[in-house]
């Protein structure tokens, strides 16, 4: 008999993307845990400013992050991040963690350590789980891989808060289109140009864009992959 395909649905792609409200509904309508990888690695770059560490020394911040305890809920109607059990779910959507994430990610051993508690969180009674690596690194043999995309312009009007797709913002308030997308831009450069499974499609990925499509149209699209995966 056939194996049973792993319970995960992979969801990459850059900021802005509409990944988190589509990973979320997904996940709601399957019954399935949600997995934020963003927010492990937003965790972890909040415990390396805490702990004053350089972004410039890897080891440094590899240490830093072993000690860290990195918690995500794993319920899609109620998304939060713990670090050493305080609720940070606001302050890692900081315009710090933001501008610094990026440097964190990039660190190999880091990337080990929350791939592996990524892959806890998922556990194995069924995960959508939404990031940059999920395809490729995470889950490489999930059964679905998405990788959400939207235009430049689309991405930055969400992300700054003029969003019907409800996408979190993660800059401050009074942040300007312009503003948040020379960030994003920032943000995309550094995360696809790392060496360590940088941000990229898994080639078996489908490939959506979701500037034309609101959360809903692109929530029907995966769970009919889903379906005709046999996962629903
Ligand atoms: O998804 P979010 O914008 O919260 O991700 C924050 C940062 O975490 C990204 O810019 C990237 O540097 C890193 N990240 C990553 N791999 C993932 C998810 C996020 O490197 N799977």
């Amino acid at each position: 008999m056939p194996a049973a395909p792993t319970k995960v649905i992979a969801l990459d792609g850059p900021s802005g993307s509409g990944k988190s409200t589509v990973a979320r509904a997904v996940a709601r309508e399957l019954g399935w845990r949600y997995v934020d990888t963003g927010a492990t690695y937003r965790a972890a770059t909040l415990a390396v400013l805490r702990a004053g560490t350089d972004l410039s020394d890897p080891e440094g911040i590899d240490a830093v992050v072993a000690g860290a305890a990195i918690e995500v809920s794993t319920d899609p109607a109620a998304a939060a991040v713990r670090l050493a059990g305080e609720d940070v779910s606001t302050v890692v959507r900081g315009p710090e963690v933001t501008a610094a994430v990026s440097a964190v990610s990039a660190v190999p051993s880091v990337r080990t350590r929350l791939v592996a508690l990524q892959r806890e969180f998922a556990g194995e009674a069924g995960a959508v789980l939404e990031g940059r690596d999920i395809g490729t690194a995470v889950f490489p043999e999930a059964p679905v891989k998405v990788f959400l995309d939207a235009s430049a312009d689309v991405r930055a009007a969400r992300r700054a808060g003029d969003t019907d797709a409800g996408v979190e913002v993660s800059g401050s308030a009074s942040s300007t289109v312009a503003a948040v997308a020379a960030d994003l831009a920032r943000r995309d450069r550094l995360d696809s140009s790392r060496a360590t499974s940088p941000l990229q499609a898994a080639g078996d990925a489908v490939h959506l864009d979701s500037s034309t499509m609101d959360a809903q149209q692109v929530v029907d699209v995966v769970l009919d992959l889903a379906r005709r995966a046999g996962l629903a």
